[in-house]
């Protein structure tokens, strides 16, 4: 890229020197990266224009499962990314009084599934996706917040349509198609359309940490030390809560999220209505305390965990989600030079784990669509994109639906109903994905 006469944004080649797509990404999270490998795989030009000043991750552990570890080794990253990756050989289901519920064999599914299960550090799976855009040739922006967008199309199929972005300090780029992966506050269809699509509050609050597991209060106590020698991902499920661990980075940090009721006030201007502020869906800061005194009487294992934590304070997130409830609504622009991705359209409860997975596998398959491009028509870019579409409406539809029904079964209260759901946990069915 390069800055034009009157400061616009210029693509370095001349299009009309090529059918390769010009493609703009609104967001560089782990969404806007994968689409920005997958289009340039597919022989496109690609900038990503991310909002903050420093390209990064915030948020601790990822559990990648095996549908979007795939679509990891087909972009090439396998051995980029194993050295980083912990490989968990069991998922325990554990009762809140720490009863024994039942246990699925990720290596088992993992192999059956063609793919693998790992925990991977947010910052090192985002780092290796960046390098990854930038070894193919991509742009990646910092500072480059998208305030605007507008549509350019002339009449017919076999014509052209392009979308200019316009960013925060006034500067313009135009390409064939923008990407929006600007994550769950998305506001690419208001730009485009003026059509609103807000996120949704869920009531859950999500506690994120990283423990330092060479602590010893954790190497010396028999039980805690299984669980970083025996890398394994645990779900302790019971009354309205459940709390999440797994290892990380060779065993040396110990990932645990606990998801809570939303005790978080919301900001005065808003009222309880209004879910779709910036401010109603931001961040808190927690305490070991808060999070000890929330999981008094839980299996012991969890206060000793917490016990270590000696952070001043914990970050916890407001859970949202922005189920896709339409199925007739398109997630692209009619002149094809404009769609939707990851989060941006199908924020999910990470009662799955598989949000970020989803976001990934959708930039696979948008660039195995774009792949088959064969001019810049409107026309071809709709094709297009209407077969991305149809290839991953269902299933984000099916995740959300199922993780919602996930945040039911993890915090049911003690009896009957929930000792009929041990059937679902023993059957490993809460977290199968597939
Ligand atoms: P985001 O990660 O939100 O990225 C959007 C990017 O766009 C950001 O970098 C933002 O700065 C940028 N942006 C926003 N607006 C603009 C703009 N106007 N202009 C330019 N840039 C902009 N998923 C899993 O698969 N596995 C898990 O184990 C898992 N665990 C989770 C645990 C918790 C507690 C939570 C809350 C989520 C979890 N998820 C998990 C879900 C996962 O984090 C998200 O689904 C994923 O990060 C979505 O990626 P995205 O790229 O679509 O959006």
């Amino acid at each position: 890229m390069a800055p034009g006469e009157n400061g616009e944004l210029c693509w370095s080649q001349d299009e009309g020197d090529t059918n390769a797509l010009q493609i703009v990404i609104v967001g560089g999270g782990l969404g806007g990266l994968g689409a920005a490998i997958g289009a340039l795989l597919a022989g496109h030009e690609v900038v990503v224009l991310e909002a903050a000043t420093k390209i990064g991750e915030i948020g601790a552990g990822i559990q990648v499962l095996p549908n979007s570890a795939r679509v990891l080794f087909s972009w090439g990253l396998h051995d980029v990314l194993e050295p980083y990756a912990t490989t968990p050989k069991y998922c325990h289901f554990v009762g809140w009084r720490g009863n024994r519920l039942g246990a699925m064999n990720y290596h088992e599914y993992g192999r059956a599934a063609r793919g693998v299960f790992w925990d991977l550090h947010r910052a090192d799976l985002h780092r290796c996706l960046l390098n990854r855009v930038i070894d193919l040739g991509g742009h990646v922006m910092t500072s480059a917040r998208a305030t605007g967008l507008s549509v350019n199309e002339e009449d017919g199929d076999a014509s052209t349509s392009t979308t200019t972005v316009t960013l925060a300090d006034g500067r313009q780029i135009t390409g064939d198609l923008v990407v929006g992966a600007d994550g769950i506050k998305s506001n690419i269809d208001e730009l485009l359309v003026g059509r609103t699509h807000p996120p949704t509050l869920t009531g859950d609050i999500a506690y994120r940490l990283l423990l330092d597991t060479r602590k010893p209060d954790i190497m010396d106590d028999p039980e805690l030390r299984n669980m970083v020698e025996e890398p394994q991902v645990t779900y302790w499920v019971g009354p309205d809560k459940h709390a999440v661990t797994y290892v990380l980075r060779g065993g040396h940090q110990l990932n645990m999220v606990l998801l809570v009721p939303d005790d978080m006030p919301l900001p005065a201007a808003q009222g309880q209505d209004s879910t779709s502020s910036e401010d109603t869906l931001a961040t808190g800061a927690g305490t070991a305390d808060e999070m000890r005194a929330l999981f008094d009487g839980w299996d012991p294992r969890i206060s000793r965990l917490l016990a270590t934590c000696d952070a001043d304070s914990v970050l916890k997130w407001r859970l949202a989600i922005r189920p896709d409830s339409n199925p007739s609504r398109s997630w692209s622009h009619p002149s094809g030079s404009a769609t939707l991705l990851g989060d941006a359209v199908h924020a999910t409860l990470p009662y799955l784990a598989s949000g970020a997975a989803m976001a990934l596998e959708d930039g696979g398959v948008l660039g195995l669509c774009l792949a088959r491009i064969c001019d810049k028509s409107r026309a071809s870019k709709r094709a297009a994109l209407a077969v991305y579409e149809a290839r991953r409406r269902q299933r984000t539809q099916n995740v959300p639906e199922r993780g919602s029904h996930n945040q039911h079964v993890f915090h049911l209260h003690d009896g009957p109903e929930q000792r009929w759901d041990a059937q679902w946990f023993a059957e490993g069915k809460s977290a199968r994905t597939d």
